[in-house]
Order: C-alpha cells, then structure tokens, then sequence
C-alpha cells in the first residue's frame, strides 16, 4: 500500500486520466450537434435524445484552410462507414477503419482503446480471484475486505455523508485565521483531508541517491491551472463539477441553495486565484520546466516564504520536519499563498478545502453521492450509460491500494517463461539502440559516449518484482467484522504517510519498482534512470506466443522502443546516468538536438484534428520523440530479418493504436495529455521513415507524404 512514486519524473506509455473522465468542461468548445445546453443538469442529460446516425463532426473546409494533414477518425460515432480511406492519405484510419466503425464505446467510458481491451482482461482475472472465496492470501484477503466495504451499500448507505463530517466539521467550526492552520495542520486532516498544498518524498533531482521531500501546491477541481486562466471568476456557472456535484451535497449537508452555490463560487475563486501562481500543465512539460522545479530550500526559508500560510509546520506535523532536504516546486504558488492566507480570504480558503473534500469523497459516500458523481462526471464527458458497480470498486482499488492490486496479480498471474523472454527480447533492443547512437553523426564523440553510457547503465523491471512489497502488519477489516469503507482508507492513508516517512533522510532504492503490474501499461522514471514494461500488457495484441516478429516488434517492440527511447529525449536527456538532473552534453551538440526537437514541437503545433482544438508540440515532443525513436530502433532490428514483412508491421502498430474518444474527452487528451493523439501517434510517426513510403508507394501528393528535407528526426 506504499504510494506510487511521485509521478513528476516517471513518463508512462499512455495516460489512463481520460479513461475516467475529466473534471472539467470544455470552455465553449463542444459542438452543438450534442444538443448539450450550458448549465443543463445531469437528468437533462440522459433523457435526451438518442442520437441514431453517426455525427460528422468535421468541418472539411475549415480542415482544408488550415491544413489539418488528417482528419481524426477516433472521435466517436465520425467516421461514415461508406468512408472510402487509402492507406496513402490517412494510414491510421484506412488501417482501422472497421473497427473504428463498428466498436462501441462501453457503458460508462469516455474512451476506448487497445490498452483498454487489454486491462478489461486483467481487470476480470482479478475480480475473479476476488470474487472466489475459496482462495485466500494475505494481499488478497486485503483486496477482497476492501472490495466488500466498497461493495456493502447498506453499510455506506446507513452511514450517509457522516464519514464526510467528521473530515469537515471541525473546518467549518474554525471562526479565526488560527483556528483554520490549526486545522490544516492536524493528524486527521494530513491524512485525509484536502489542504491547499501537496508534498510527498521521492528521489532528489539532482542527487539520485538521497530522498528529499517535495512541496507543492494543492490539487484543482478542474486539473490544469492553464485553463482557469481561459476563464473569468464567475465561470463556475458553467462548471457541473460545482454547482451540480459540490452544490448538491452542501445541500444535502444542511447548506441553503443560496449557501451552497455561495461556497462553491468562493471555491472556485480561490482555484481562480492561485492558479495564475502555478504552472500549467503545458508548462510543466516546457523545455525550462525541471529547472523552474529544481528549487532546494531549507524548513527555515518555507518559513519566511510562507507569511501566515502553515506550508513549514504542515511538514512538521506530518513528521516530516527534520528531512535534510526540501525541494519547493513552485516559489511563486508559495508566494501568492503568502498574500492570498488571510482573514480576507479566509472564507475562500475554507470552502475551497470543504468542496475539494467532498469531490474527493463521493465515489465513497452513499448510493446518492455516488450516483451524482457519475451522473456529473458522465455528463460532463458524454459518456452514456454508467460504469458496473464492481468495476467502480476495482477503480477505487486501482486508485488507492494499486500494489496491493499488483501483487495480488503477480502471485497468481506472473509467468515467468514471459518473463524471462522479454527480458530477452529487452536485452536485445538495448544492444540494438546501442548501434543506433553510436552511429549518431551529427553528435561529437564526447556526447555519443556519455549517451552509451547511460543507455549501459539502464535499468531494466520486466514483468514484475521478484521481491514482495512491505505491507507491515496493515490490515483491512471487512463489513462483516465492522468495517466500514472510510475505516479502510484511514488505514491506507496511514501506511502510505508511514512508508513515506521511513524514506526521510535515507537512500533511494535503486531496485525499487516504478509502475505497478497490473496495469497495462510501460514506464521510463528518469530518476533511476529505468525501464519498466509490466505483466499486464504482456498479452492481447502486444505480446503473446505465437506472434510473427512482425507483429512483436510492431506490438511490444515499439513499446519498449519507445521507452528507452524517454531516457534521450527532451526530458530524459537532461538527467545523467544515476537519474540525477545534470547537463552531460557538449553545448554544441544539445544546440543541434534541441533544434531537431524544435522541429518536431513546430510541426504538433500546427496540427489542428478539429475546429475546437489543437496540438501543442511542447506538451507532447517527450512522448512523440518516445515514439519516433522506438519505431526507428524497431525499424533497424528488421533489416536483420530475412523478408521482413513491413507490410504487417506497421498495420499491427497502427492497429495497436486504435481508439476511439467523445469529442470533449479529444478536447482534453489535446490539451492536457503529454501523450499525441493516437491517430497522430501513428501518422506523424510514419510518415518520417523511407521504408513507410516504399511500402505503400506514397508519393507527393498522398496524404501521408512529407518532403524528405522536412522529415523530422532526432535520433
Ligand atoms: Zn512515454
């Protein structure tokens, strides 16, 4: 139940953010065509009309003039079947068009993919074993007690929003500037409560060795901070997260509608507020990011930064006020805190933890908190119908106990012949990517050297960990032993506060696991400077036995390709060999990389799918370059096979990038998700590679053609 590692340094293969939903609405920019009204409620909603045909969203003329070079077919429901696509002029559509056509979008999500299809197997293996009460483990019999509490509505429905009270009660109680740090500052409310800061302890940025701990600002409603900067301080109105989620319990707790649209709007200008102090989600993902994070403090200067805002006795409280090392991720979000902390603000301040806390809290409340939660979230999302309670569950699992989840599917699903082969297999990619840096000529010697080095001293996490994770002696009791859900998180918070403070002032782990196994996905964690490709997408399309090479390299290939690939690219390139942030090129030579992935953000950046969003080359050039790289490397171990079928290998990686999303959650992946759209991260990826255009005879004029002197390359 040890927390995930902090996930500023550690880039995933795909985000599972938008499989859930976002929490915030588009500012304007659905189409009309969903008959969505500003501000209509979640019953509105699901009664309207079912819509019968497909819905073209796309406005081909408006694509014409601003150059769109594909149309994106992955938004639901826009892709017209009778659509005659050549492979030529939009190769990830014409590939995947029959699915595309005729695959739904499942109860409940927003989203839909390969890597989807591969968890819902996962995701039935587990619950199976959860579900059989003939089998019974310490992790497991964790797992199941969890799984009971979340699944006992009578339990949860008797005790209503009492579990919400008693984190909030004595906040609302709180009448002076005092009274609410005090607050801020207790046991019960570091555990479990939302506090207008974060921190958390992980490896030190520029010392891999040592653990430090981490302040920063406090979590959003609606996510990125770039996006209330595209808003004014009444636009909570339009914000279902507020006023029908938040508002509705604050009614529910006693709050007039007058009070509780009151304290949501103060909520909401609070979030208004500090968020001009923060970064942006785009920002944090800018070449300057790291730096502007890479601020070592010590307690005494938190102190003097803070003004009247608890940020240095916050860390005290929760134990962690004798670390030798701080790192303050944001100064200016600490500074305008200092001014915002006030009597003034007080008001603010306080509803902003009061409504945080009950967004939190919702899934886990009572049947009607849960019910207008998704109700919310799935309006917001487009998404019909709702999600099976016992999935819910496993969410929750996934979310708050994820290596309790992965051990539980490492001890009864690791296979160790897979294992063992792609182990193998990783072996082999290195050695190739080994060739392809030291065959890097726009590089001088010293930089190629030091690239080795570090590809040399890669670490590498196939599968799953051949040690246990330490649980101590946590214990979850299930309903029938009086149990209740709030009970079981109070404990996994505990564990989690625990095994963070046991890190204080010691070494890092180098062996220590970055992703958990059972999620279907692959990690590159730029402090340790490794790799970790899990159990769970070691099968469906991606890997399995009787794979041709074609497939394995267009499937789990490009994957571990691509995660190498995170240790040289525009992020992972200013980290040295031990995960340390520390410049190891020849200025000359970061100059030309930095052009060329200065080419790659230009060419995202004028990519539009749709007339309501666009690409930012700055938020996606880590992953692109991830992909770009991994293709290559993939591309160099074919010309090793005898009748290479290329043909075969990149429909099997476009295939493997299938999806399909609501327009709003598109709106959101484009803006927020540091990974390019799918059907960009086959297009754009492609078309950089000769054997792509000799494949399919793509010539000026298709589609998919791109001028030899305007392809993008890095690597
Ligand atoms: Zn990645």
């Amino acid at each position: 139940m040890k927390r995930l590692k902090s996930t500023a340094l550690i880039y995933t293969l795909a985000a599972a953010l938008f499989l859930s939903g976002c929490a915030s609405q588009g500012p304007g920019s659905v189409p009309a065509q969903t008959g969505k009204e500003e501000g209509s409620s979640p019953e509105d909603e699901n009664t309207k009309e079912e819509e019968t045909g497909p819905v073209y969203y796309y406005d081909e003329e408006y694509a014409a003039e601003e150059g769109w070079p594909w149309t994106d077919y992955s938004v639901f429901r826009s892709m017209d079947p009778a659509l005659e696509i050549s492979e030529k002029d939009n190769f990830y559509a014409a590939v995947n068009k029959d699915w595309l056509t005729t695959t739904p979008l499942p109860d409940g999500y927003g989203s839909w993919d390969a890597l989807a299809e591969q968890q819902v197997k996962v995701k039935t293996s587990l619950m199976d074993l959860i579900e059989d009460r003939s089998v019974s483990a310490p992790d497991l019999d964790m797992a199941r007690a969890y799984y009971d509490l979340f699944m006992d509505w009578e339990g949860r429905n008797e005790q209503g929003l009492e579990p919400l009270k008693e984190i909030i009660g004595p906040l609302q109680e709180a009448e002076t500037l005092e009274e609410m740090s005090e607050y801020i500052c207790s046991y019960d409310t570091i555990l479990a409560g939302i506090q207008p800061l974060t921190f958390y302890v992980s490896t030190d940025l520029e010392d891999s060795e040592w653990n430090t701990v981490y302040l920063g600002p406090g979590p959003l409603l609606l996510d990125d901070p770039g996006y209330y900067r595209q808003m004014d301080d009444g636009d909570y109105a339009y914000q279902p997260i507020y006023t029908e989620a938040a508002a509705g319990i604050l009614q529910r707790l006693g709050y007039s509608p007058k009070d509780a649209e009151r304290a949501v709007a103060n909520c909401f200008y609070f979030e208004w507020l500090i968020s001009e102090s923060m970064m942006s989600v785009e920002e944090s993902y800018a070449p300057d990011a790291i730096e502007r994070m890479n601020n070592h403090v010590t307690l005494e200067e938190i102190r003097e930064a803070e003004g009247d805002f608890p940020a240095a006795e916050v860390l005290e409280a929760a134990g962690m006020g004798k670390s030798d090392r701080y790192i303050l991720l944001e100064p200016e979000w600490l500074e305008a805190m200092a001014d915002i902390y006030s009597l003034d603000y007080m008001e603010e301040i306080r509803d902003y933890m009061i409504v945080n806390d009950i967004i939190t809290y919702m899934t886990l409340l009572d049947r009607e908190a849960y019910d207008t939660y998704y109700q919310t979230i799935n309006s917001i999302n487009e998404i019909d119908g709702s999600l099976d309670d016992k999935e819910a569950a496993y969410n929750a699992m996934d979310k708050y106990m994820n290596l309790v989840l992965a051990q539980v599917y490492f001890h009864n699903f690791g296979d160790e012949e897979s294992k063992k082969e792609i182990t193998d297999l990783i072996d082999k990619i290195v050695a190739y990517y080994r060739t392809m840096l030291e065959g890097e000529d726009f590089l001088s010697e010293k930089t190629v050297d030091r690239a080795v080095e570090k590809l040399d001293a890669l670490r590498v996490q196939a599968a799953y960990p051949e040690e246990d994770y330490d649980f101590g002696d946590a214990s979850i009791l299930p309903p029938s032993q009086g149990g209740t859900l709030m009970q079981a998180m109070h404990t996994i918070f505990e564990v989690n506060l625990n095994s963070e403070l046991e890190m204080i002032n010691q070494k890092t782990d180098p062996d220590e696991w970055s992703f958990p196994s059972h999620r279907v996905n692959a990690a590159y964690d730029s402090s340790q400077n490794s790799i970790c490709i899990t159990a769970a997408i070691l099968g469906g399309s991606y890997y399995h036995k009787d794979m041709t090479p074609e497939e394995l390299y267009g499937g789990i290939g490009t994957i571990i390709g691509h995660e190498i690939s995170h240790a040289f690219d525009t992020s992972g390139a200013l980290y040295d060999k031990d995960g340390c942030y520390k410049n190891w090129w020849e200025e000359e030579d970061y100059t030309a990389f930095r052009k060329r992935a200065d080419d790659l953000i230009s060419y995202f950046d004028e990519i539009y799918p749709n007339n309501w969003t666009k690409c930012s080359g700055e938020l996606v050039d880590t992953e692109a370059i991830a992909d770009l790289c991994g293709v290559k490397c993939m591309l160099a171990m074919a010309r090793d096979i005898e009748d290479f079928d290329y043909d075969l290998f990149f429909k099997s990686y476009a295939a493997n990038w299938r999806s399909l999303y609501t327009s709003n959650i598109q709106y959101f992946a484009a803006s927020q998700d540091s990974h390019p759209l799918n059907y960009l991260r086959v297009n754009v990826i492609l078309q950089q590679f000769d054997e792509f255009y000799d494949t399919y005879g793509i010539t000026e004029g298709d589609g998919m053609y791109l001028a030899p002197e305007d392809r993008l390359v890095i690597w």
